[in-house]
């Protein structure tokens, strides 16, 4: 059984303040883990104080990034061995505003996966898709390709590990949600895609989110499909009401 996943992905959005008072608000109102899993990603600056705000509730501690060296002549840059260390528990890797902004290259998140398994983190791995490929009818390609790339190299056991997220980038901060349809069909793309490089145990084991513009309006159509195990939710994640509406999306 695959466990619904529900995680907010702020971005650079909050003050540190800002993010103790959330935990501090929502820690007693989410559903009981074994039920509905519920997470928070949040820049790194904050996310030492946020693990022990979240200490002892169902609440996961997500990082939005991490390199793939745990050390050395790296400036800026987050590793991986230090967020385990100071007790996070899932990294996001690969999320489009990152591969936009950041140049970050499938070659690049595949290295940057492999380096979160190492150091026993549970990376949540996004595969984008432009309005650009969606209108050219481009979608399995597209979707398929980042998959294998992003993974590449994974061992069956490494591949337990991982969440994957579709979130086409043409629903992101938009308001423009894809229908739960379009979002059905990306995750299932992403499933087939798993079951035909490694086994259908396997797919039928990995979680696969949705994240483009869910709301508490549009959680339960979404949830409701067969291959969405979970959304990552960026502006509806942000103010601690809203987030509880989606985490306890079953009620
Ligand atoms: P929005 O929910 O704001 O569209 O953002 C989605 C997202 O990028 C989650 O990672």
């Amino acid at each position: 059984m695959r466990v619904p996943f529900i995680a907010g992905n702020w971005k650079m959005n909050k003050t540190a303040r800002e993010s103790i008072d959330f935990v501090q608000e929502v820690a007693d109102k989410l559903p009981a883990p074994a039920e509905v899993e519920t997470a928070v990603a949040a820049p790194a600056l904050v996310l030492q104080s946020m693990v022990a705000a979240a200490a002892g509730t169902p609440l996961r501690i997500v990082g939005e990034n991490c390199f793939y060296e745990n050390e050395g002549a790296y400036t800026g840059e987050i590793s991986p061995a230090v967020l385990k260390e100071i007790g996070v528990n899932y990294v996001i890797l690969g999320h489009s505003e990152r591969r936009l902004y950041f140049h970050e290259s499938d070659e690049v998140i595949n290295k940057k996966v492999l380096a979160a398994i190492d150091n026993n983190l549970l990376p949540i791995v996004c595969c984008d898709e432009t309005m650009g490929r969606q209108a050219a009818g481009d979608k399995i390609h597209w979707v398929v390709s980042q998959i294998m790339a992003d993974l590449r190299g994974l061992t069956e056991e490494q591949m337990k590990t991982v969440t994957v997220a579709y979130e086409p980038s043409w629903a992101i901060g938009t308001g423009q949600s894809a229908s739960s349809a379009q979002a059905e069909e990306g995750c299932y793309l992403i499933r087939q895609t798993i079951a035909d490089i490694y086994n259908d145990e396997l797919a039928n084991h990995i979680r696969v989110l949705y994240g483009g513009s869910v709301k508490p309006g549009n959680i339960a159509e979404i949830m409701a499909k067969p291959n969405i195990d979970g959304v990552l939710v960026g502006n509806a994640s942000l103010e601690a009401d809203s987030f509880l509406k989606l985490a306890n999306y079953q009620n």
